[in-house]
């Protein structure tokens, strides 16, 4: 993370602890990027003095980088084809072009994105792993060393996840066009994820877990092995699945297995905390019980759900059962946490016709009560034992701008609110990831490079993305 500022000492005026907003804080942090101590702030002196309110950075818990290419371009209307599996086919459309290069651009530029708007870390759900067409590249995890570079580039910590895609539905037949690049027997699938564990081995800004793309891309018996892989093999790393995302998956999991994804899931497979179920939209009540009593989180990503028209998730009754979530930014049609959780509440909002909704009734403010809950789900989802700004958590920290106008002369929660229910435009003044000061006054100092280069590569790909 060559080119960004360590921060050893950093004094806050407000900021977001375990029991509250405590003022006049100093937190210190280890030559790692880990927060060492936080107490009351003396004469020392320090590396950064941050005014407007600090909370802990949000984890993105679910991203395809590369989709990033495609963001705002899938708004044109086509007959018979505006659902989900129409956008599918424009978006496999747009991977097949895309090479090693391209990935490290279009990434480097979404990881930059996202660093400026509050996410610190960015758990990376990555399947385009071979060449157009399905040839191995030279070095089996060239796709995921971009991303590992890119990553580095931004400063956003990243926690890659090498996704398991053996077969094209329930009926398990064999991938087509395309998807070829995203194939790997279970053998081939360990072998790269043994290398993407070196690439991550003593980095603080590294994290590896498991994936399987979804119940109709892989064998049940390969879901097994892997569960077991990551529990006995990786001491309980994280294991992100696609679930449940639309209802005609559901009624084929039915017909095929002879349950509900999330229902086969819970009752097949002993899930627990490692486990993300991302989207998880159609889900029953039994589903929802038992999701919230196993510890899974949910991984949702509201802007990509609504702009795909996926449905609506039952966050409101999931969070009264106790159960956890977490955000994530998905397709990229938006790198801005503040406007997941926004839309996440807004959702329940017009479907119960009352406000407030995903809150615990003893909360008071709808904004914290909301990042709370999708940093805590976020860090679990991450694989990380410690979440907030406590001593032993990655320093991650994002100061809220005190000077704009839509957060300015009110109180830090009602910042907080702010943030999440009026701000238009980004309004992170500050960003700390790892120990690293990675964004000053709002800007990146990589952001004109990386852009230049990802409209570079967009001017490259555009003839090949859309027909
Ligand atoms: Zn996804």
């Amino acid at each position: 993370m060559a080119g960004f500022r360590a921060i050893h000492r950093v004094r806050c005026e407000q900021i977001w602890l375990d029991d509250g907003w405590a003022r006049e804080q100093l937190v210190e942090i280890t030559p790692e990027g880990f927060i060492a101590a936080v107490g009351p702030a003396g004469e020392t002196s320090v590396d950064l003095l941050l005014t407007g309110p600090v909370i802990p950075g949000i984890p993105n818990l679910h991203s395809h980088s590369h989709q990033r290419a495609l963001a705002g371009l899938t708004e044109t209307r086509t007959p018979g084809k505006d659902d989900f599996w129409g956008w599918r086919d424009l978006m496999y459309r747009a991977n097949r072009a895309i090479t090693p290069d391209d990935l490290e651009s279009i990434a480097r530029c979404v990881f930059i994105e996202m660093v400026k708007q509050g996410y610190t870390v960015v758990a990376e759900f990555h399947y385009l792993h071979h060449a157009p067409g399905g040839d191995r590249y030279a070095q089996v995890d060239e796709m995921s060393q971009r991303l590992w570079s890119a990553a580095e580039d931004a400063g956003i910590s990243l926690v890659l996840l090498p996704v398991l895609y053996t077969y094209g539905g329930f009926d398990q037949q064999n991938l087509k066009g395309v998807q070829k690049r995203f194939y790997n027997t279970l053998e081939d699938y360990l072998i790269l994820l043994d290398k993407v564990r070196k690439s991550a081995d003593g980095l603080g800004n590294r994290g590896y877990g498991l994936a399987a793309h979804s119940l109709r891309a892989v064998a049940p018996e390969q879901l097994a092995t892997l569960d077991r892989v990551s529990r006995v093999d990786h001491s309980g790393i994280p294991f992100h699945i696609h679930v449940a995302e639309q209802l005609n998956e559901v009624e084929e999991c039915i017909a095929l297995l002879g349950a509900r994804p999330v229902e086969w899931l819970c009752r097949e497979i002993d899930v627990d905390h490692r486990w993300c179920f991302v989207h998880a939209t159609h889900v029953s009540r039994w589903e929802l019980e038992a999701m919230a009593e196993s510890g899974v989180v949910v991984g949702l990503c509201p802007t990509t759900e609504a702009n795909l028209g996926d449905g609506l998730f039952p966050a409101a009754e999931f969070v009264a059962l106790g159960g956890r979530f977490g955000i994530g930014s998905d397709s990229q049609v938006c790198s801005d946490p503040a406007r997941e959780l926004q839309l996440l509440e807004y959702g329940q909002r017009l479907k119960y016709h009352r406000r407030a909704l995903v809150m615990d009734s003893d909360e008071r403010h709808n904004g914290n009560a909301l990042v709370h809950r999708a940093v805590a789900g976020g860090s679990q989802a991450c694989g990380r034992s410690l979440t907030g700004i406590t001593v032993g958590a990655p320093a991650d920290l994002i100061e809220l701008d005190p000077y704009s106008p839509r957060l300015a002369l009110r109180s830090a929660d009602e910042a907080l609110d702010s943030w999440i229910f009026s701000a238009s435009d980004n309004s992170i003044r500050t960003v700390i990831a790892m120990g690293r000061e990675v964004v000053t006054e709002g800007r990146h100092a990589g952001e004109t490079v990386a852009t230049e280069q990802f409209l570079n590569t967009l001017k490259r790909l555009t003839d090949r993305l859309i027909p």
